[in-house]
């Protein structure tokens, strides 16, 4: 097992804090703990090429060849590290020792990863064996791509057996919001299919990152199609957990990241207030 030296604090997001390959660390404000960090995109490829997006060295393409073995034994050593090793002691801040959850969330989009499944039942595997001082969550960090494949129904379903939900990336709701912010194009109705395919298998919140851009914020037309999107899918029937509303906490790693700026909360409150009154959750992370 790695040695683990540095304190860790809610600015330190490096994938190899710890010194694994599958495996990382992050304390977080937004779940206010510690949260552990499964990368499946170690080739730092992606299927979308979101300008905000904080992986170093971003490609489009595919996910790699995962080493499950290695995966486990990282898993293994790693959480016996924070449930009996003094981790805790050592890299977090006191008010934030708490193990919080276990995310899908690498340099990539996750359920591209061929060996999602295996990855999936890997943590199930080793979490059974455990006993964990709070609830601990299980979380996909996804833009949703591929939510409506045979495969990804079934380990999501798995997850969501156990405390799982999905972060389910929706940043704009017009094609050419989603076109300049997450270099896709992605019609409304397809992204309406793939709610509803994700909410019919686990719980879903939304994951909006809201910023500037040259200095100005998504235009009042933008605001007004993200809202009249989600108002569609609500009327669908599609189930939402709540909508999570955040900015830029740390600068983008792509290029173009200069005119790139973060939101006041209050800008930020502009938009939760109308998804508040539609009945929904809304976190403001500014
Ligand atoms: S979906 Fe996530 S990993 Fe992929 S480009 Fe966007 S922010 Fe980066």
């Amino acid at each position: 097992m790695a040695e683990f030296r540095a304190p860790l604090n809610v600015f330190h997001h490096s994938r190899d804090s710890a010194g694994l390959k599958y495996v990382y660390p992050v304390v977080s404000r937004r779940a206010q703990g510690l949260s552990i960090g499964i990368n499946l995109n170690t080739n730092n490829a992606c299927n979308w090429a979101c300008s905000y997006c904080q992986v170093p060295g971003l490609v489009r393409g595919a996910a790699p060849m995962i080493d499950i073995p290695l995966l486990q034994l990282e898993l293994q050593g790693f959480l016996n590290e924070v449930l009996e090793g003094d981790f805790m002691l050592q890299r977090v801040p006191e008010e934030l020792r708490r193990l919080n959850d276990i995310a899908f969330s690498g340099n990539g989009e996750p359920t591209a990863s061929p060996y999602f499944t295996e990855a999936v039942e890997v943590v199930l595997k080793e979490i059974a064996l455990r006993t964990f001082n709070t609830p601990l969550k299980l979380v996909v960090i996804s833009n949703g791509s591929f939510v409506a494949k045979a495969s990804v129904q079934s380990a999501l379903k798995r997850l969501a057996s156990q405390r799982g939900e999905l972060w389910f990336k929706l940043d704009r709701g017009s094609v050419a919001g989603r076109q300049i912010v997450n270099e896709v194009e992605l019609s409304n109705e397809l992204i309406l299919e793939r709610l509803n395919s994700a909410a019919n298998v686990i719980p879903i919140w939304l994951q909006t990152c809201l910023f500037c851009e040259d200095g100005a914020p998504p235009s009042d037309d933008e605001k007004l199609a993200f809202l009249d999107l989600i108002a569609q899918a609500l009327s669908n029937g599609t189930q939402l957990r709540g909508v999570m509303l955040y900015t830029l906490a740390r600068p983008s790693l792509q290029p173009g990241a200069e005119r790139l700026s973060s939101m006041s909360e209050e800008q930020i409150q502009t938009w939760a207030q109308p998804l508040r009154e539609m009945g929904l959750a809304v976190h403001v992370n500014a």
